[in-house]
């Protein structure tokens, strides 16, 4: 059986996002610090990350891009035109230490997963996912596309079937554009509809890839009150479909947090009982994976379910309670809640919200079916 590895570190908390931005909360070294507080992580389960290097840059992204990347870096300035060209040092995709250095830690760890697949382990990088990254553009918070560098690494070690699975509550615009004329990566992406969230303009189901890439490309947008019996039932489905039309030699998968209920970008009625069902299906039905994080803007929210999924990967039961020390962890959090959720603190699991399976989905199902074998 594969041993879990945690790549990641604390270090991320010197490398975050400016005070206003949504990306400010402490996520990967919060998930460490509260892991260790609950005794669910030995020191030898977790591996040092280490930063991307400039070659494995250029697996995606233009020269160019990543240049003036490291200039900004390097200067604390963004080059005249950059913001314009490059999408960088907006409110959306503001410069700061998260812009190079943390994004290049992240993606330099989507690697070692990838490294740490091939050896045997089973690998999970929460800094991860960062999914609408383009090659020459920054978009949605992200900079540098960690899971394209990663398959693209995968590709010159000689995989031609490649699944990449994305549960995060946005489409993949940026891992889509990567493969989207190659079937030699298989885009299957859940998320929130575009005609209500972003990005707005991609992630429609009418996108089914281009050239050789035609038919290995699969969106599925979701409505808004989605439940956990939907989110089951569609993922159970469509994968089945998916898994029926291509045999994948390795799986990378996308653990974006944002589809919960609690989290303030999610129209979700998602729980992290649900999250971790869908962890769960997708382990069973396709293999054991390359695990990589994603979004999730409510920093409890996204710990209990990463802590969730670490349990899973790290073959520990799952506790029922969050202990002391764990508490304190998620106290120390600067949150404000706008709503009772006392049990965020006390349990690990959300209360069981399994809701109704509507027409709506129902129907979005039998249109993605005929799509798939169309
Ligand atoms: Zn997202």
């Amino acid at each position: 059986m594969r041993r879990g590895r945690l790549i990641g570190s604390t270090v991320y908390r010197k490398l975050g996002y400016p005070k206003n931005h949504p990306l400010r909360i402490p996520r990967v070294s919060l998930l460490i610090e509260f892991l260790r507080a609950m005794d669910l992580l030995e020191e030898g389960e977790r591996v040092e990350p280490r930063p991307a290097t400039f070659e494995e840059l250029l697996l995606f992204h233009t020269r160019e891009y990543v240049e003036t990347l490291i200039e900004a870096d390097r200067s604390g300035r963004l080059p005249k035109g950059a913001r314009e060209k490059f999408n960088i040092g907006s409110y959306e995709n503001p410069l700061s230490p998260a812009t190079f250095r943390g994004s290049a830690l992240a993606t330099g760890s989507s690697i070692q997963a990838v490294d740490l697949f091939l050896e045997g382990f089973l690998p999970f990088n929460p800094a991860g996912g960062m999914h609408h990254a383009f090659r020459d553009r920054a978009n949605g918070f992200c900079f540098l596309n960690d899971p394209a560098i990663a398959i693209k690494y995968l590709r010159k070690k000689g995989f031609r079937r490649i699944l990449y699975v994305d549960l995060d509550a946005h489409h993949c615009d940026g891992v889509q554009s990567a493969f989207y004329d190659t079937d030699e990566v298989y885009v299957l992406s859940l998320h929130q509809s575009p005609e209500y969230a972003f990005p707005f303009r991609t992630g429609f189901l009418e996108e089914r890839g281009e050239g050789k890439g035609k038919g290995y490309n699969l969106n599925v947008p979701l409505p808004k009150g989605l439940t956990d019996r939907e989110l089951l039932l569609v993922l159970e489905k469509v994968l089945g479909y998916v898994l029926d039309v291509y045999r994948p030699e390795i799986l990378m998968l996308q653990l974006g947090t944002d589809l919960l209920r609690e989290d303030y970008l999610s129209k979700f009625e998602v729980t992290n009982r649900g999250f971790l069902e869908a962890f769960r299906t997708v382990r069973c039905m396709a293999g054991e994976g390359i695990y990589l994080g994603g979004g999730g803007y409510h920093p409890l929210a996204l710990v209990r379910a990463w802590t969730l999924i670490w349990c899973e990967i790290s073959g520990r039961d799952i506790p029922e309670r969050i202990n002391e020390r764990g508490r304190k962890v998620l106290e120390g959090v600067e949150w404000e809640e706008e709503e009772e959720r006392s049990y965020m603190y006390e349990f690990l699991l959300d209360p069981p919200l399994p809701g109704e399976v509507r027409l709506e989905v129902k129907d979005l199902l039998l249109r993605i079916k005929a799509e798939v074998y169309s």
